[in-house]
């Protein structure tokens, strides 16, 4: 989708566009994944739940990955009961959300010994893994990383070397984010590797992280997987996020002023970093289509709320866009709306969903979702 489509067709700003053609897309190498080695696949909803995109999505994927008991109930709603999968991890596990939690989902990691010591004989009925803590770092930004030392994440391996409790089926891993190789998956399970000679297992679920649709050589992960399923006789899962939807969504805005502060240009848009709030949380850029990074000119591009550092960044232009003129973000589709918030009383985006043929607003944010959230009033 070129930015010039998309500003022809999306009627209001600011809007968050989803591009269903490249969800497809993305979905494509994950399909030719799942039919070299027989793995499932699972949408980890977290990274944007619209029930339009869990839908669009039900057809290609084995189920959903989720995080709490919210997130597990719209997926049952949009998997519906014909036994596709609902996998969960959380180190947040509610005890008197369990029982219902272990009807709603298929499998459930437990985060860690103590969580499903306390929990596991609460309910019956799903299938029991535990979430290890491989311990080999990959990301260079600690707040990315779940093997960080003192990690809240995963089963300490060490903990694991003399045997699995009784009743555990499945292990499951994730350790990486936005990857662009598969070498971090192979050491992991190298590293994993006496434990999976030891155990009887039925599943190893091997979590989200990698970008399927950046990465050109599928072979070392078809490979591995093979091998995985060949020696121990294991279910294989994958449950990408972003690799699903981050380069899907976009986020349209439009400039409602243009002034000069000590010297630079500011363009203040009709979005803020609230939503899309990662650009403040990491003090990231996000990727703007119109930049032109040859551009002779600059201008700052800032959200419209109160925060002083509610700001996009600089980006470079070869002419700086008038008022009114309209913006896109690219690669907004994970992590951004659903963080994203009404500070300052603005509403969200407007939602769309795309395709080549047809857009169609799939939710606009109204006074009434406004005073719902703040007033205790139902009317
Ligand atoms: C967030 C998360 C995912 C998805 O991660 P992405 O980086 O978005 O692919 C998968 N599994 C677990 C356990 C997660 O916490």
């Amino acid at each position: 989708m070129t930015p010039a489509e998309l500003k022809r067709q999306i009627p209001s700003s600011p809007a968050f566009v989803l591009d269903e053609g490249q969800v497809l897309a993305n979905l494509q190498p994950l399909i030719a994944l799942r039919q070299a080695t027989g793995c499932k696949i699972l949408y980890s909803m977290k990274a944007l739940p619209l029930a339009f995109l869990l839908e669009l999505l039900s057809g290609g994927v084995d189920g959903i990955s989720v995080s709490s008991l919210f997130e597990a109930r719209l997926a049952k709603e949009v998997l519906g009961v014909n036994g596709r999968s609902i996998h969960l991890t959380t180190p947040g596990i509610r005890p008197d959300e369990f029982p219902e939690l272990s009807k709603l989902c298929s499998h459930i990691s437990f985060n860690s010994l103590s969580q499903y010591q306390r929990l596991h004989g609460l309910a019956d009925g799903y299938s029991k893994g535990l979430r290890v803590n491989p311990k080999l770092s990959f990301a260079n930004d600690q707040r990315y990383d779940p093997c960080r030392p003192h990690s809240k994440l995963g089963a300490d391996i060490e903990l694991l070397q003399t045997g699995l409790p009784a009743g555990i089926e499945g292990l499951h891993f994730h350790t990486v984010f936005a990857c662009l190789d598969f070498a971090p998956l192979q050491q992991t399970l190298e590293k994993l590797l006496p434990i999976l000679k030891r155990s009887q297992l039925k599943w190893l679920n091997l979590g989200g992280g990698y970008l399927y649709h950046d990465i050109a050589n599928q072979a070392q992960i078809v490979e591995l997987i093979n091998r995985l399923k060949a020696e121990f006789g294991v279910d294989v899962y994958v449950e990408p996020g972003k690799g699903m939807v981050g380069n899907a969504g976009y986020l349209l805005t439009t400039v409602l002023d243009r002034f000069v502060s000590d010297g630079k240009e500011v363009l203040v848009l009709d979005t803020s970093v609230n939503h899309h709030p990662e650009v403040f949380e990491y003090q990231m850029k996000p990727r703007l289509r119109e930049e032109d990074s040859a551009g002779e000119q600059s201008a700052i591009l800032a959200g419209s709320t109160c925060l002083a550092g509610d700001v996009f960044g600089e980006y470079r232009f070869d002419r700086i866009p008038e008022v009114g003129e309209r913006l896109v973000f690219a690669d907004v589709g994970a992590y951004s709306l659903i963080k994203a918030n009404r500070f300052n009383g603005y509403k969200l985006p407007d939602v769309y969903g795309v395709d080549p043929a047809r857009w169609v607003l799939q939710k606009r944010d109204s006074y009434a979702d406004y005073r719902r959230q703040w007033t205790n009033s139902e009317d």
